[in-house]
C-alpha cells in the first residue's frame, strides 16, 4: 500500500496542505478530487517521492508485482511524450535505465502495445496520433514498468468528452484485467464514480481531507451513475 500520514506543507510560507492522511491500497483505485489549487498535484508528487512534505510521512509497503521495474509511474494531463520519438520509442524510454536485453525490451513494448490496443501504431509519431491515442501511449509507457501504483494527474482533462468516455472504458477494462493500484486526480466527479473504489474529497486551500467515500458498485452501475452525475453538473 501507498500511504500518506499527517502530511502538511507550505510553499513560501503559504499553507497549501493541512494534515492529510489516506491510503491507496494495492490493487485499488483511489480518486483525489477537489478544487483547483487545493494541492492535488502536490500530493501526487509527494506520493511519487519527487518532493518531500514539510511534515508527515509517505510510506510504501508490500511487494511490488512480479517483474516490476518501477514501483510508481506517472501519467500526466499533457501526455508528456517526446515528439520526435514514435510510440515504441517513447515506451522504450521508460525501460532505458533498467538492465534489459534488447529482446526483453522489445517483448515488453509489444506486450503493452497489445494490452492498450496500439499494436498497429507502434511506429506512429505523437503528431500523427489523436489526443486519445497519445494518452494511450502514455498509459502503455506507464504500464511497461509493471508499477505497483499508477499516479495519474488529470489524465483525461485535455481530451474532448467523447474521447474521455472511450478512455474511461479503456481504463476500466485494463483495471478489470490487471488490477493495478492507482491514485487518480480529477476535477470531474463523474470520472471518480467511473473508476474509484475510494474517493478522497479535498477542501479548498489549504487542502484538507473533507471526506473519504467508499464506492462499492459493479462496473455496469458505475456508468449509469456517472451519466446521472454529468447530467446534473
Ligand atoms: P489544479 O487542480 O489547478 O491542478 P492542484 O490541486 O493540483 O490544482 P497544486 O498544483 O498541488 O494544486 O498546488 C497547490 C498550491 O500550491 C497552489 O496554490 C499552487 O500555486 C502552490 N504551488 C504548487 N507547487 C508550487 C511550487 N513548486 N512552488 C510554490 N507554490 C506552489
Ligand atoms: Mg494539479
Amino acid at each position: 500500500d501507498l500511504a500518506l500520514a499527517h502530511v502538511s506543507h507550505r510553499y513560501n510560507g503559504v499553507e497549501v496542505l493541512r494534515d492529510i492522511s489516506f491510503a491507496a491500497p494495492a490493487g485499488r483505485i483511489v480518486c483525489l478530487v477537489g478544487p483547483s489549487g487545493c494541492g492535488k498535484s502536490t500530493l501526487l508528487r509527494f506520493l511519487g517521492g519527487l518532493e518531500r512534505p514539510d511534515e508527515g510521512q509517505v510510506t510504501m509497503t508490500g511487494e511490488p508485482p512480479a517483474g516490476s521495474l518501477n514501483p510508481l509511474t506517472y501519467i500526466f494531463q499533457d501526455f508528456a511524450l517526446l515528439p520526435w520519438r514514435s510510440a515504441r520509442g517513447n515506451i522504450s524510454l521508460a525501460l532505458e535505465d533498467h538492465r534489459l536485453s534488447r529482446r526483453e525490451r522489445e517483448e515488453i513494448i509489444a506486450d503493452v502495445l497489445a494490452r492498450t490496443g496500439l499494436s498497429d501504431f507502434a511506429d506512429a509519431l505523437p503528431r500523427q496520433l489523436s489526443g486519445g491515442m497519445k494518452q494511450r501511449v502514455a498509459i502503455a509507457r506507464a504500464l511497461a514498468v509493471r508499477p505497483a501504483c499508477l499516479l495519474m494527474d488529470e489524465p483525461l482533462s485535455a481530451l474532448d468528452s467523447q474521447t474521455r468516455e472511450l478512455l474511461l472504458d479503456d481504463l476500466q477494462g485494463l483495471w478489470e484485467r490487471e488490477r493495478f493500484g492507482a491514485v487518480y486526480v480529477t476535477h470531474n466527479l463523474a470520472e471518480a464514480v467511473r473508476l474509484g473504489h475510494q474517493v478522497v474529497v479535498l477542501s479548498r486551500r489549504p487542502g484538507q481531507v473533507r471526506e473519504i467515500v467508499e464506492i462499492d458498485m459493479p462496473l455496469s452501475e458505475r456508468k449509469a451513475r456517472a451519466a446521472e452525475l454529468e447530467a446534473h453538473q
